[in-house]
């Protein structure tokens, strides 16, 4: 799915995960170029690179181009267009395990009682992030609630959904300490003027 927003022209939706799903790349915990090359043997073209090697296809036919110099100049667009497409692929999947790592550790402090159920969490772009991110920065949500993002109110749960090889992050705000950190007698932590 592509949606427009502004000028800016972006690929919202990639089914990565499916793919990823095919390779064991993650329980290994392989480098990104590694796990490209075990994405390159799985997938196909996206239906935009589909489109160019048509376009290229069709330009040299009415140029009057021999079959051969077709036929070499398309499979050289296909393997260029599955290598960019494992490189997204791996990115974004790596970005989405991190993250994803992240909040399982805040729902298990949460679960264990050590963070209070109304800490927030913060989105935090990366830098040179797309105009899909910017105006998600440092947007508060609980840590069990999404995100509502600019496209058509499109909820995320972690930043690095919002479209594909996003470098976003997310970082604990407003910290509320668990029961299981409360000092007996009822007296509570001041976390505020201990760091100051
Ligand atoms: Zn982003």
């Amino acid at each position: 799915m592509v949606t427009e927003l502004g000028p800016a022209k972006i690929e919202v939706e990639l089914d990565t995960s499916k793919i990823f799903r095919q390779i064991d790349a993650i329980r290994r915990q392989v480098d990104i170029p590694t796990m490209a090359e075990e994405v390159r043997q799985v997938i196909g073209l996206t239906d935009r690179q589909r489109i160019g090697m048509n376009r290229l296809r069709e330009g040299m036919r009415q140029a009057g181009r021999s079959p051969s110099d077709i036929k070499a100049a398309t499979q050289a667009y296909r393997n260029r267009a599955i290598e960019n497409r494992s490189k997204v692929i791996a990115r974004t999947e790596t970005m989405r395990i991190q993250n994803r790592a992240q909040e399982l550790q805040w729902e298990r402090a949460m679960d264990a009682g050590i963070l209070g159920t109304e800490t927030k969490r913060r989105w935090m772009t990366a830098p040179g992030a797309c105009d899909l991110c910017r105006p998600m920065n440092g947007r508060l949500t609980g840590l069990n609630e999404p995100w509502i993002t600019a496209i058509k109110g499109k909820e995320v749960w972690n930043p690095s959904f919002i479209h594909p090889q996003c470098r976003c992050t997310e970082v604990l705000d407003e910290i509320q300490l668990g029961p299981a950190l409360d000092v007996p007698g009822g007296q509570e932590f001041e976390i505020e003027e201990s760091a100051a």
